[in-house]
């Protein structure tokens, strides 16, 4: 099994159909194709070897997904670079899984003038831009109009495909090592799991740097229909993108909803090829869902839940489970079901299952399961046990099976030795009409260990005060749950896949002190 045979089925049952779609460029299968095996060739002719990591640092677009099976089609593995790192940082990701190639869209060539030096493993650096290369790189384009197509190098499913870095929600992201049996198992796990009807087309807005556009790209080409694929997070773009293409479907994570469905111009575009909303990758609030739900009112819901180890859905909350009725409010705090492949089980801190209902660690086993971190023996054995992935985030299954996300293990707060979930309370806190955004987040007390702290973004030209809070949630949540303090801001530290960075919000808490991490 490996990502590139989606190519070859689409050669033989639909060359002419749309593959790739970015503002004015166009490609079919045949098209984009072509275009891979001489991308195949170019890499191999820079030296990549089989598994060999390539580097890419580049904004979305259509030469994405072909650096994506380009690779694949030579042989290598991708290493897809989060633009948004610093130029420390896009080295240490470059070193530490010895990617030799990189290849840099028009955006971030000026960037590499500042990483080459701090980089030991960087030593050919591809221009994707148009024009001429800048001094010290090789022009791509220059390098496939020169290319005679290769053969697919046909990688066996074991074979390493990517090493994709966690979202750095909780710290240095990690080089998770997958393969090409897990990335096109789990895309097509997800697929099968989701019921859909008639002819798709689908939209990539998230970083394809992140396993969430990524993934959701791979979906698409499993499933051989058009993806859309814009440059950025823009709300305009993509609403412009689904009126434009006749968008069918997307994926997004909560905060990106928010930002859509808030957009003043949210209103202006005709949506009515949109039916469904995929979501996740991050806990969502149940007033944030409702508004969605409401906003668009013509698409189906699906909730995701996975990481970038498992490649990366493991359960998935269906549309029928969105559908007003008597369990709609239980079933909305849940992430799903398993999907096809992946078998989970709620563990004690000792291993031992725990019955339904019972909040313990989610752990998952399957064809999914990353091979491992690259590099991190210790943190690889500490994730990986038996074959098993311990996720390090908290929650239950109830009876049907469905699956709740309490919060990340490493979120937890522990006040006088009950655990309160943050996700609870920020869910509680969400629902002050006021609130914008908000975190809860666990800090030093004396007497209690930890206590619960929370951290607003109040709607603009709203105001709110610490006891409103406090007092709202005392009639929602229980009082130990319920915010000591209460602090106002006017933005919150957000990943670059659009996360909560909750690490940063404690660190000033925790200066010189240690924390327990569960
Ligand atoms: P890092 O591991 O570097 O701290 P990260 O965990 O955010 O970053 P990802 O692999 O992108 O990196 O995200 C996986 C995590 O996202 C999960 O472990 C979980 O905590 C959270 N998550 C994903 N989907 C959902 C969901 N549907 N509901 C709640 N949380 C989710
Ligand atoms: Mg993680």
């Amino acid at each position: 099994m490996h990502l590139t045979q989606s190519l070859h089925k689409a050669l033989r049952e639909r060359p002419e159909a749309t593959a790739v779609v970015c503002g004015p460029q166009r490609a079919t299968f045949s098209q984009f194709t072509e275009r891979v095996s001489r991308l195949g060739a170019v890499l191999r002719g820079l030296g990549m070897g089989p598994g060999d990591r390539v580097g890419m640092m580049s904004l979305n677009s259509m030469a994405y997904v072909e650096y994506l099976f380009g690779t694949w089609w030579g042989g290598g593995a991708i290493n897809p670079v989060n633009f948004r790192w610093s130029a420390k940082e896009v080295a240490y990701s470059l070193d530490d899984c010895d990617t030799r190639i990189l290849l840099v869209d028009k955006f971030f060539a000026p960037q590499i003038a500042a990483i080459r030096p701090l980089s030991k493993s960087l030593e050919v650096v591809v221009y994707t831009g148009e024009g001429p290369a800048p001094e010290g790189m090789l022009s791509y384009e220059d390098l496939m109009a020169a290319a005679t197509p290769m053969e697919d190098a046909f990688p066996g499913g074991d074979d390493l495909a990517a090493v994709m870095y966690t979202g750095g929600t909780t710290g240095m992201p990690k080089g998770v090592m997958l393969s090409h049996t897990n990335l096109c198992i789990n895309a097509l796990s997800a697929v099968a799991a989701v019921p859909r009807q008639g002819e798709a087309v689908g939209l990539v807005a998230a970083p394809f740097f992140h396993v969430g556009g990524c993934g959701l790209s791979l979906q698409m080409m499993q499933r051989l229909i058009p993806q859309v694929v814009v440059p950025m997070f823009d709300e305009v773009a993509i609403l412009q993108a689904i009126q434009a293409e006749k968008v069918t479907e997307t994926f997004l994570v909560p905060t990106m909803i928010k930002r859509l469905i808030e957009h003043p111009r949210f209103k202006e575009f005709d949506l009515s090829s949109f039916h469904l909303m995929l979501y996740g990758a991050a806990p969502i609030d149940a007033v944030l869902l409702g508004q969605a739900m409401d906003a668009l009112p013509g698409a189906n819901f699906c909730q995701a839940y996975g990481m970038t180890e498992l490649a990366p859905t493991i359960s998935v909350l269906l549309p029928d489970d969105h559908r007003p009725g008597p369990d709609q409010a239980k079933r909305l705090r849940s992430a799903g079901r398993p999907v096809p492949i992946a078998e989970v089980r709620i563990v004690d801190n000792d291993g031992r299952d725990l019955p339904p209902g019972q909040v313990g660690e989610i752990t998952a086993r399957g064809p999914m399961v990353m091979k491992g971190y690259w590099n991190k023996p210790a943190e690889t054995a500490k994730a990986l046990r038996d074959g098993w992935m311990f996720t390090g985030d908290g929650g239950y299954m109830d009876k049907e099976g469905y699956l709740y996300v309490v919060d990340r293990l490493k979120d937890m707060i522990v006040t006088g030795g009950e655990n309160v979930y943050s996700a609870e309370v920020e869910n509680a806190i969400a629902q002050l009409p006021e609130v914008s955004m908000c975190a809860v987040i666990g800090v030093p007390d004396d007497h209690w260990g930890e206590r619960v702290h929370a951290v607003i973004v109040p709607r603009p030209g709203t105001t709110l005060e610490e006891a409103r809070v406090i007092a709202h949630c005392r009639d929602l949540i229980a009082g130990y749950k319920c915010p000591r303090s209460v602090e106002f801001r006017t933005e919150l530290p957000l990943s670059p896949a659009g996360k909560l960075q909750k690490f940063i919000l404690r660190e000033p808490f925790w200066a010189g002190r240690e924390r327990r991490v569960n």
